[in-house]
């Protein structure tokens, strides 16, 4: 299958549309990450998301949606602090994982009787699902276990020849992948941390509970090592931690830029501690590394609040036991 770019101006959205309608794959920009899309509502199509990933079947896929109105149809029922996180997140980076409507297929969720449902804010993935008329199942669009694409061109590098159609509108804005809160009753968990802080979603719903296990501890986001880059990385406090010796031939990963010697490769993921652009770099970062000839890289931790919490997770989950 060839895979077409196309640029998302009206004619391309009405495109990919038309390919969501007809049961087909299509990689769409968010303000998260790049989305891999398929007609939520048609098992066949999402099961060509699996397979174009090789995505196990245990790991369920987020629901993209327009607004509150739509969730209430695939949700049964829509909790109230769902409600609550909607009214005040949507659009945004946040999912919700709330009980599932009969009408949301088994395929979706991996069996699981909840579903995760999102709005994303970008707008061309807003004039895709409006176009489309149907919710929108899309996981990031990668190979399994892979890190995620925050560019029309790293999703070509996974997934070119596997899909449709990719509508390439640039860079994404955020950098890391949606939060995600389990909204089932109770207080509200922290499944997964990403581009909603949890202390914005903290100061309207109070304390989340924060070690909540997975409701599938066997999917990705629940498994220790994910997002893995395709060589060793190890955490550190920082990078100047790591002896002399042990730098040549690897690549370091600074949370600010400055000079530092012996490495192979250097990338930073901000120029001055700015979290937001750490967050927006990380995988751009990661990918540009594992390309060079290092044979490890070097990763120092950020700070865990805001959108340090995101990334620490990330990094956390990438690294390879020591
Ligand atoms: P991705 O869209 O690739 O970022 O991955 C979607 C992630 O959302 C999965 O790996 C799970 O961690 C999480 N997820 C999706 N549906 C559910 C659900 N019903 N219950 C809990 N977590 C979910
Ligand atoms: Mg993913």
């Amino acid at each position: 299958m060839k895979t077409a770019v196309l640029v998302p101006d009206a004619a391309g959205v009405e495109r990919a549309a038309a390919v969501i309608r007809g049961g087909g794959l299509v990689a769409f920009p968010t303000e998260t990450v790049y989305g891999l899309g398929a007609d939520a509502l048609n098992p066949s199509a999402v099961a060509r998301i699996f397979a174009a990933k090789d995505r196990p079947a245990f790991d369920p896929l987020i629901v993209h949606v327009l607004d509150a109105a739509d969730a209430a149809r695939l949700a049964d029922p829509l909790p109230e602090s769902a409600r609550r996180l909607i009214a005040a997140f949507w659009p945004g980076p946040l999912t919700v994982v709330v009980p599932k409507s009969p009408s949301v297929p088994g395929i979706v969720t991996a069996g699981l009787s909840t579903v995760a449902l999102r709005s994303p804010a970008h707008s061309v993935a807003r004039a895709l699902i409006n176009s489309a008329a149907v919710p929108v199942a899309a996981p990031s669009a990668n190979r399994f276990s892979r890190i995620s694409p925050t560019s029309a061109h790293a999703v070509l590098e996974q997934l070119d020849g596997r899909i449709d159609l990719v509508l390439d509108a640039g860079p994404t804005d955020i950098g890391v992948e949606s939060t995600i809160v389990l909204c089932t009753g109770g207080r509200p968990a922290l499944l997964r941390a990403g581009g909603l802080p949890v202390e914005d979603i903290q100061s309207l719903v109070g304390p989340l509970d924060l070690k909540h296990r997975s409701p599938m501890p066997q999917a990705p986001g629940g498994l220790p090592r994910h997002y893995a880059p395709s060589v060793p990385l190890f955490l550190h406090e920082t990078v100047d931690d790591v002896p002399p010796e042990e730098r040549s031939g690897t690549a370091a990963l600074l949370f600010t830029a400055r000079p530092v010697e012996g490495f192979l490769a250097v990338e930073h993921l901000s120029d001055d501690g700015d979290l937001a652009q750490a967050a927006s770099r990380l995988f751009p970062a990661l990918s540009h590394l594992e390309k060079t000839p290092a044979r490890a890289i070097h990763a120092e931790s950020v700070p865990q609040v805001g959108l340090g919490r995101a990334i620490m997770e990330r990094l956390l989950k990438a690294a390879s036991p020591e």
